[in-house]
């Protein structure tokens, strides 16, 4: 049963075309700068890439042109028709309140992701539009929305409300939503299977270009690190995380205007704004390395933020299986994984230094024997995760 999955930004397409029942990638791309002059698609099949730059107008063309690719590259291409594809999985950044769950695709989950807008203007739209275009390019074949919220619905009252007016909540859904939930459900999974446990608890990091934390216990998320939107928790890439709300205001009154503070916040702020190198921790540890200081701030903020949510979620939880690191810096920075866990060892978790050089694209248990805590390296698959969630609801 093929499956396409597919993951739409702001003026991109994300992609990739499963054999769902074999869990075997037939193929993938990028398609970018769509609606601009000239687009650009990066599609790659059976280890060869191909490239293709023309116009793609809008979401439609985008998705027709993976179709033709799908059809036309590869010896033999990985499907024929169309027809060959059992259903889309997409990517929806903000199910509200609405979704604890992956659900297939009819006009009230329509209506229901839309309304969803205003709470990832950025995002969900554009969701919304990947979504569309699917059905009228895959007339008739059935579409499952997959939220990155979904996973924290299982969160309690005291862990989502902020404590603001209610009146905030209950008008403008002011509360803590989470994200990265297809990832965090995915390397949970893994860990319950690695640790022979149904339901363990668990601290799982997701830590790429963004980052967040989650809290799971027996199983089910209970707290996470990211709030209304992907801006609150961890230091990311060039997000801010955590911060004192009177910093808006405060900056509001030295001529800054709400856009202005929005934009430092969300894009010229974390390991970006800290260092001044680059959002990238490869060029960050590298920068420090020569001996730029405000690189090596940068870092230790980062290790710091995410250490004192290790502390909260074990309070928390009382006793954690495994702390599980994933994501770009959280699979491959053993130095970085160091700096967060480091000095847990009275609370339970130690760190096997040698274990933690170890690269492995296998999740990598990185702990000590004698941890209480065992902690695990496992490499996350949100795409995977999406067809296997498509396959439950169209099968
Ligand atoms: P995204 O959130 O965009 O999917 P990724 O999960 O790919 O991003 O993570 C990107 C981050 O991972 C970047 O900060 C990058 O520097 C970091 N990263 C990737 N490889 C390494 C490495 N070997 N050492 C340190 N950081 C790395």
């Amino acid at each position: 049963m093929n499956i396409l999955v597919i993951n739409c930004g702001s003026s991109s397409i994300k992609y990739k075309l499963y054999d769902a029942r074999q869990e075997r990638e037939l193929a993938g791309g990028l398609i970018e700068r769509i609606g601009e002059a000239e687009g650009h698609t990066m599609h790659q099949v059976g280890g060869k890439k191909y490239e293709r730059n023309n116009r793609i107008p809008d979401y439609d063309a985008g998705i027709a042109q993976i179709i033709d690719l799908l059809t036309s590259c590869g010896d033999p291409p990985p499907i024929e028709t169309p027809a060959d594809i059992a259903g889309g999985g997409h990517r929806v950044v903000h199910g509200g309140e609405s979704f604890s769950d992956s659900v297939l695709v009819d006009d009230t989950v329509l209506a229901a992701i839309d309304q969803c807008s205003d709470l990832a203007p950025l995002h969900n739209p554009a969701n919304l539009a990947g979504i569309r275009a699917t059905m009228n390019v895959l007339a008739g074949k059935p579409q499952v929305a997959v939220f990155d919220t979904a996973y924290f619905q299982t969160m309690p009252p005291e862990a989502y409300h902020y404590a603001v007016p209610y009146a905030w909540y209950e008008k403008h859904r002011v509360r803590r939503y989470g994200f990265h939930g297809t990832s965090h459900k995915y390397v949970a999974g893994k860990a319950a299977d690695l640790l022979g446990r149904a339901k363990p608890n668990l601290i799982t990091l997701h830590l790429g270009n963004g980052c967040s934390m989650t809290c799971i216990r027996a199983g089910e998320a209970i707290d996470q690190s990211m709030g209304l939107t992907p801006l609150e928790g961890l230091v990311m890439g060039t997000r801010s995380g955590d911060l004192d709300a009177a910093i808006v205001f405060y900056m509001m009154s030295q001529g800054l205007s709400a856009d202005d503070v929005r934009r430092g916040l969300e894009k010229e702020s974390g390991l970006q704004g800290l260092s001044g190198v680059s959002r990238d921790l490869r060029d960050v540890m590298g920068a420090a390395g020569e001996g730029n200081a405000r690189a090596a701030l940068a870092i230790d903020v980062f290790a710091h933020r995410a250490k004192k949510y290790v502390g909260a979620y074990l309070a928390e939880l009382g006793t954690c299986d495994a702390v599980v690191f994933t994501g770009g810096i959280g699979e491959n920075s053993s130095d970085m994984r160091k700096g967060i866990v480091e000095g847990l060892a009275p609370l339970g978790i130690e760190l096997d230094e040698s274990l933690n050089a170890g690269r492995s694209r296998e999740p990598l248990r990185i702990s000590t024997d004698a941890s209480k805590t065992a902690i695990w390296v496992i490499p996350t698959n949100e795409e995977l995760m999406i067809a296997r969630d498509t396959v439950r609801l169209i099968s």
